[in-house]
């Protein structure tokens, strides 16, 4: 019944959920551990509990949607105006968008090795073909993906920082990139992680946006904001790229509670700055427990990491076993990455939870 592009697809497999987890094992929820979705660890803060309750009275009414309030607080925030702006329903929206507009049967996107799966999904279920570029040291070989691009492109994918590597692209690499993609491509830049990237040489895509038509940022609420359960990412393009996404995008896409959450968490400077100091913590605790146990890692910019298990140790089985002890992380054999595993960086108790489960199941 299916059309083609539909019909060999797998769905998305998200992280095990805790209330799952607590039923098989018996246990209560708070004695689970989730560190496989890259969530914010820290609970939302109390302004965005206070924006959620003010929007209650208003729960017959639709939304609105044009998003005009979180659309002028991230005007303000980021220095572009609302004509460059699309709203989403997480940016997985924003991705799904790109495709739909750029993306005809038989045309194809070139992705990264050890990419986000979702990107391969949207654009198989439009009939597109998918070119992906072997990565190098875990990372976006940049070069190699702009080679890559021939006369049926109509996407290139750029994570940066990556999922799930947390590897990024530097700044000369990126601008040399954008050089050397040609116009009539879209380079679709997802930064969904970019709050976490502290490193100097780390460019921020919206630097980028005067200069490339054809550049789309994604970003999103899910992260470092800590507003994954409410859905919401956006765009930022130029006005050209922009009016076509929101041509696709469905009414109402974003809910209330989400453009308000998202307005108030933009204001919430204290909740930001505390989200990404706790994740430097939490990677200095995780690597610290990987090189205790002599296990090798990938360096990550972004609030999750990836390492690799001893030669011999098989990722589903060490998930299990973890799964068992209550611990819930992300094998990344499903990103061509078999016998590595990835895991957020959460609280320092979740740290610690894990670090000891881990060399439990390792001894
Ligand atoms: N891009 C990347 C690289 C991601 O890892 C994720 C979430 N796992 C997303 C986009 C989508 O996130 P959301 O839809 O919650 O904004």
């Amino acid at each position: 019944l299916a059309v083609a592009g539909v019909r060999g697809l797998k769905p998305y497999q998200p992280g095990k959920p805790i209330d799952e987890l607590a039923r098989e094992l018996g246990l209560n929820e708070a004695d689970i551990v989730k560190l496989a979705s890259n969530e914010n660890p820290l609970g939302p803060s109390p302004a965005i509990i206070d924006a959620i309750q003010q929007q209650l009275v208003e729960l017959t009414r639709y939304p609105d949607g044009a998003g005009f309030e979180l659309k002028a607080a991230l005007c303000e925030r980021l220095g572009v105006s609302a004509s460059q702006l699309t709203l989403g329903n997480g940016s997985s929206d924003i991705l799904d968008f790109a495709v739909r507009v750029f993306v005809n049967q038989g045309d194809n996107v070139v992705v990264s090795q050890h990419a986000f799966s979702i990107y391969g999904l949207v654009t198989r279920a439009v009939g597109g073909e998918v070119i992906e570029v072997p990565a190098r040291n875990f990372g976006h070989d940049l070069d190699a993906m702009a080679a890559a691009i021939n006369d049926r492109t109509r996407i290139v994918f750029v994570t940066n920082p990556n999922n799930p590597t947390g590897t990024y692209s530097t700044r000369g690499e990126l601008e040399a990139f954008l050089a050397a993609v040609p116009e009539q491509v879209l380079v679709l830049l997802d930064e969904a992680y970019f709050e976490y990237a502290e490193v100097e040489d780390y460019p921020c895509g919206l630097d980028y946006l005067s200069q490339y038509p054809n550049l789309l940022v994604a970003r999103t609420f899910s992260k470092a904001y800590g507003l994954a359960s409410l859905r919401v990412g956006y765009g930022v393009s130029s006005p050209v790229v922009a009016d076509l996404m929101n041509r696709v995008r469905p009414p109402f896409n974003v809910d209330s509670f989400a453009l308000a959450a998202a307005t108030a968490a933009l204001r919430d400077d204290a909740y930001l700055a505390k989200s990404i100091a706790a994740n430097r913590q939490g990677m200095v605790q995780l690597v610290a427990a990987f090189e205790q146990l002599g296990l090798s890692y990938i360096p990550s910019v972004a609030n999750f990491v990836t390492f690799k298990l001893p030669d011999g140790s098989d990722d589903r089985e060490v998930n299990q076993q973890l799964l068992q002890l209550g611990v819930i992380i992300r094998p990344v054999a499903n990103y061509d990455m078999p016998g590595y595993i990835r895991v957020s960086v959460g609280t320092a108790a979740e740290n610690q939870t894990f670090i000891d489960a881990l060399a439990k199941v390792l001894a």
